[in-house]
């Protein structure tokens, strides 16, 4: 088959940050003081899954002033992100349910970061966003030691709990999933949750479990979601899926066999589609009405390099 001509390469969501981390400064207090005072300072403000943004004639913008942000509602915690440039970025985590009472401000959008991905959000923004939210959302599940249970004090800018009680130290977490698409010749694997939207198919994925490397999660995976059992399993790229604080792992697995049994408990269905009828689903145009993740999700980009590569994916 041809390569099929699908446009230009959509950027992946919430990567490509253009902020520098600054590990060192986080235990500068003055220098992250300065910082937040600067004018150039940028605040991110999120509730639970919601973002606050400001209304403004060219769009949304999520960035506030430190004291405006630490204003719209009862903050739970504040983090250093990073600079872009010379600016500081920071982000506070506003109380959940103020913030969604923030909804009815006609000056702001109060809306999940899924959405603002779909939606589109320039990647200087987005991607901090989701440091932000994973961050952030660590924090809320993580007020107590998790080795004795007393309840934890905030360090480093946001990037370490401490227990004054057993002295163990907390790091931010991030969960690894694995995401593949089995490909048996001219075919690939794609499968429905329930929670799908209507019509949209898309890769297997499950949690990396301990003791496992990536290309284990990706076979047993597979496996258990729909009996496929793969051998070579090739690694593509990576995308932070900040829900709450997630990296997915994406791969292309070869399968060795194509009878499908689906696990109920996890998929609605699973089947084989071919490679000319994914990339139908590229454009609107497959015959069930059969859509594909956007552009933002990882999922896409699997499959479409599958759609555009062929074979040379395991290359
Ligand atoms: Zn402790």
């Amino acid at each position: 088959m041809p390569r099929p001509d699908l446009g230009p390469k959509p950027t992946l969501g919430y990567t490509a940050s253009i902020l520098a981390r600054f590990a060192e400064r986080r235990t500068d207090e003055a220098y992250l003081a300065a910082c937040a005072a600067d004018a150039r300072c940028g605040t991110f403000a999120i509730g639970g899954e919601l973002v606050v943004m400001r209304k403004t004639a060219n769009g949304p913008d999520p960035l506030f002033g430190m004291n405006e942000a630490r204003a719209l509602a009862p903050v739970a915690e504040t983090v250093f992100l990073g600079l872009a440039g010379e600016a500081g970025r920071f982000g506070v985590a506003l109380d959940p349910e103020a913030t969604k009472a923030l909804k009815g401000r006609e000056d702001l959008f109060v809306i999940d970061l899924r959405s603002i991905a779909v939606q589109g959000l320039a990647p200087q923004q987005l991607a901090p966003l989701a440091e932000a939210k994973a961050l952030l959302q660590w924090h809320a599940r993580h007020r107590f030691c998790a080795n004795c249970g007393a309840p934890t004090k905030v360090a480093q800018a946001g990037w370490k709990r401490e227990c004054p009680s057993c002295k163990v130290e907390h790091f931010p977490r991030t969960d690894p999933v694995v995401i593949m698409l089995a490909i048996d010749g001219d075919n690939c694997l794609l499968g429905r949750a329930g929670r799908f939207a209507a019509n949209m198919w898309s890769c297997l994925a499950g949690f990396v479990e301990p003791g496992e490397s990536i290309e284990e999660a990706a076979r047993r995976e597979t496996l258990e979601e729909a009996g496929i059992v793969c051998s070579e399993v090739k690694y593509f790229r990576s995308q932070p899926w900040p829900f709450p604080m997630s990296l997915m792992i994406g791969c292309h697995a070869r399968a060795t066999n194509s009878s499908i049994t689906v696990d109920r408990e996890e998929l609605e269905d699973a089947r084989w589609f071919t490679r000319d009828e994914t990339a139908l689903m590229f454009t609107g145009r497959h015959p069930e009405g059969i859509s594909i993740p956007p552009p933002m999700a990882i999922a896409h980009h699997i499959i479409r390099a599958w759609v555009e590569e062929g074979d040379g994916v395991f290359s």
